[in-house]
């Protein structure tokens, strides 16, 4: 998964993006509202972190450009408890929104519920076959008992796992597992999905030739 940050204050947007790469996501910050608007239209998120005061280009504008032509998820960061902001947030496009200052807890929590909605996956205990991925705690069980995967394998996993019965192509998992920081680590997604097989079974990510990697609906 693949998330970007709109920040302006750079502290902030530091913790965050640590705070994010370190559950596991790529992440990309922004720190005014151009850049964002920028990225956010160029690039696949999985979904936006979103300050409202920003300089030049507010987080208001940029939503209402981005509503235009994507539907990434949004998260709004205002400043204000205002029921009119958070009114307007929503009015406007946004899929949810957090207070500041805000527990970085917190903000993963919503993260992760916003990307599930957006999979049409509401449910954070995902079950396939006799393997259990629990999106909540990053836990992967097979046959009750849990599988140690690295953080980029459980994303990897997670990122199939949440477009079961699609084929994802290779393409796909460089835009949403990858952030500008990567660069050499994308050679490594046929060793990755090497070790979730050894750890998971052989038959649990199915190669589709030509076309990317697959977890069947049937499993
Ligand atoms: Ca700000």
């Amino acid at each position: 998964m693949r998330v970007l940050i709109v920040e302006d204050e750079p502290d902030l947007l530091d913790s965050l993006l640590k705070a994010v790469r370190e559950d596991g996501y790529a992440a990309d910050g922004a720190a005014d509202g151009d850049d964002g608007l920028f990225k956010a239209e160029n690039y696949e998120y999985d979904a936006v972190v979103l300050d409202i005061m920003l300089p030049g280009m507010d987080g208001w504008e940029v939503l209402r450009r981005l509503r235009k032509t994507k539907r990434t998820p949004v998260l709004m960061l205002t400043a204000l408890d205002a029921v009119r902001d958070r009114v307007r947030g929503l009015d406007t496009g946004a899929d949810d929104y957090l207070v500041k200052p805000f527990d970085t807890s917190e903000l993963l929590a919503r993260l992760r519920a916003l990307i599930r909605r957006a999979a049409s996956q509401p449910q954070p205990r995902l079950e396939i076959g006799d393997v259990v991925v629990d999106t909540v705690a990053r836990t992967v069980k097979l046959q009750g008992r849990e599988v140690t995967l690295t953080a980029r394998e459980y994303t990897l996993l997670e990122f199939l796992a949440v477009h079961r019965g699609k084929v994802v192509t290779r393409t796909m998992l460089y835009e949403h597992l990858f952030d500008e920081n990567d660069d050499s680590m994308s050679n490594l997604l046929d060793v990755h999905v090497s070790n979730i097989r050894k750890k998971l079974g052989h038959a649990f990510i199915t190669t589709r030739r030509g076309h990317g990697y697959c977890i069947e609906a049937a499993l």
